[in-house]
């Protein structure tokens, strides 16, 4: 009779950080093209390297508390359409394999995810267990996130932020509609929105705890549309406050029922992260943004969203760099936000007269020079209008939308919820005993 050894913990790091850098928010930030190619980039088993905001590396444990999952999510290799083996960690055992590898300074810090075994509550349950452990047994001070899982109850909500650094609920589909799609035991109002409503208030009351929250959202799984993901993302870093929202391009998964689906191509999820990032970092409007879209609603694989928004407004280029405000210089292609402050700083000591000057300062000669004037030089206009690829995308079909109020919502001040703007839309919109649920099935 052959008879399974049961995994020894070292086994399981192997196996559970492996399941969890499938998780895109366990990829390192600003590797956003590309999957994280694990076996050449980790350190060692259950370790990743991430990204700090400064530009700086830390490595943080990332592992999954166990890969065993009870729902149906038909992208997810650890939904239970997939049959392979699983593991699943005790609580002390994960939480000493975190702190031996902290104290021989393999790692600062702690990202922890898991497969929903049980409930939603339960598994949370044994999360918070471990943060516990490794918080007020060993005393560690440092970084750690924390993912909620789907349906988890408000108090094990509200003990994760006390424990954690920052939390997050994967959202996966951009509304309730497209989420009957991809699994029919989660419901996206109860046992995603719910927590993260409940993440966002207390992010905003002045208890200590988690300083913010992220989540995700698998691309082309529901055949959704970009505007579809564009609104949703607008609504939660407008009205939830979320410090990232990151993006994962459908990998279809054998045994699962979209493993005949088409794989979403890696250049959709690089245009989201780029239109995410014109509406965070550049503070693009909903109008300039909607003009990066083409009809159908989807951003084109090959054109950049900045470009085509800025080959849409011709008519507001050249711009001198020597008299342009910060915002005129952001929205020319091949000027970021540290170049452009660059600029606005160093023309006040002297005339920028060179693109020489300018590269210095960080500003991409190749995608820039249609759009700037120097002293000296203005881009021969006639030559622009001439590029084949401006004159494609200027004629593209751009997306025409209806403000919320005329799709059907009604904007209100002063809600329920904080937020003065149309309810159609709002992410709570709907979810049981939300006021402004009551206030629009009334209207
Ligand atoms: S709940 Fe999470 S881990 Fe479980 S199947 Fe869905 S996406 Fe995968």
């Amino acid at each position: 009779m052959f008879i399974r050894r049961a995994p020894n913990t070292y086994e399981k790091i192997q196996a559970l950080g492996g399941m969890a850098s499938d998780d895109i928010l366990s990829r390192p930030e600003g590797r956003t093209t590309r999957p994280y190619s694990a076996p050449r980039n980790n350190p060692a088993p259950g370790v990743y390297r991430s990204a700090l905001p400064n530009g700086k590396y830390v490595n943080l444990m990332r592992v999954m508390f166990t890969d065993f999952c009870k729902m149906d999510c038909a992208f997810c290799p650890n939904s239970h359409w997939v049959p392979r083996r699983r593991f699943a960690f005790k609580v002390d055992e994960l939480a000493n394999a975190f702190m031996e590898m902290y104290r021989r300074h393999t790692v600062t810090g702690l990202f922890l995810s898991s497969g929903v075994a049980g409930t939603g509550s339960k598994t949370t349950e044994k999360m918070i267990k471990v943060v516990d452990l490794i918080r007020n047994k060993h005393g560690f001070g440092g970084y750690v996130h924390v993912k909620v899982m789907p349906g988890t109850e408000q108090e094990y909500v509200e003990a994760a932020y006390r424990l954690g650094t920052r939390l997050s609920v994967n959202l996966e589909a951009p509304n309730p509609e497209l989420m009957t799609k991809l699994s029919a035991m989660k419901e996206q109002r109860r046992d995603i929105l719910a927590p993260m409503g409940w993440i966002d208030r207390l992010t905003r009351s002045a208890a200590n705890g988690a300083v913010g929250q992220a989540t995700q959202l698998v691309v082309g799984a529901a055949d959704e549309t970009d505007w579809d993901i564009f609104e949703r993302i607008d609504q939660l870093y407008g009205q939830w406050n979320l410090k990232r929202v990151y993006y994962a391009a459908f990998r279809p998964v054998r045994h699962t029922p979209l493993e005949e689906h088409p794989p979403t191509p890696l250049e959709r999820e690089h245009r989201l992260y780029q239109v995410d990032w014109l509406k965070r970092v550049y503070r693009y409007s909903n109008e300039e943004l909607k003009l990066a879209f083409a009809d159908d609603g989807l951003l084109p694989l090959d054109a950049d969203p900045k470009t085509s928004i800025a080959v849409y407004n011709l008519d507001a280029f050249p711009v001198d760099v020597n008299t342009a405000s910060r915002e005129e210089l952001l929205r020319a292609p091949g000027v970021g936000p540290a170049s452009a402050q660059r600029i606005v700083t160093n023309r006040r000591r002297h005339s920028i007269d060179s693109w020489r000057d300018l590269q210095v300062m960080g500003v991409v000669r190749k995608r820039a020079w249609p759009f700037l004037t120097l002293p000296g030089y203005r881009p021969p206009r006639a030559k622009q209008l001439k590029m084949d690829l401006f004159r494609a995308d200027a004629e593209r079909p751009r997306l025409s939308v209806a403000p919320a109020a005329q799709q059907g919502g009604h904007a209100h001040s002063a809600a329920p919820c904080g937020v003065e703007r149309s309810c159609t839309g709002c992410p709570m919109y709907g979810a049981p005993g939300h006021p402004g649920a009551v206030m629009s099935k009334a209207a």
